[in-house]
């Protein structure tokens, strides 16, 4: 199995790699999920002018807490991936003028040394392919916010009619369009 895709490799023709990475190859430390199944993975690699470009796929499952209940809402995700990288060593050998118009350049990221990790690839590629909030069912009911209960599983007794939770969403909604176009 290859971990890392090496420039000296890279020299002549496109080169294909694909693998399996169980829990743990990964480093998903402070990312707030858990990874439930292997990311099965696949890229192809090859020099694209000054640049490395890398093509491929995966899919995995992770488990993120629900945003509004805190319980696991597990994921099945999978994307596909088409990314361009450049030493960022032999940036420094380039004219000034040139490295300010690259940074600039979001589509290409940089990496110092002559490997890249697959590892490192695939971590980014598993958190752009997850919502910023996770939600355990769409309909999810959250918990109460007088007592904390999970309404999904359980009904409590508290007061409903401390707010309008829709009332409150339409101002907030407001606000936000107001912001935008000012
Ligand atoms: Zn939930
Ligand atoms: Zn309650």
């Amino acid at each position: 199995m290859t971990y890392f895709i090496d420039l000296k490799d890279l020299a002549h023709d496109k080169v294909s790699f694909k693998g399996s990475f169980e829990p743990g190859v990964i480093d998903f430390t402070g990312d707030y999920l858990r990874q439930v199944k292997p990311v099965d993975w696949n890229a192809g690699a090859e020099r694209a002018g000054a640049e490395i470009r890398i093509a491929g796929s995966f899919e995995t499952a992770v488990e993120m807490a629900c945003s509004r209940c805190l319980e696991p809402a597990k994921y099945e995700v999978s994307k596909t991936f088409d990314l361009f990288f450049r030493q960022r060593d032999q940036l420094m050998f380039d004219e000034d003028d040139e490295i300010e118009l690259n940074e600039k350049d979001t589509r290409t990221a940089f990496f110092s040394g002559t490997r890249l990790a697959v590892s490192d690839i695939l971590h980014e590629q598993v958190l752009l392919a997850l919502p910023m909030k996770a939600l355990c069912k769409l309909d999810c009911k959250g918990l109460c916010p007088v007592c904390g209960t999970n309404v999904n599983t359980k009904s409590c007794n508290c007061p409903q009619e401390q707010f309008n939770p829709n009332l409150e969403t339409l101002v907030e909604l407001k606000k936000r369009l107001e912001n935008r176009s000012s």
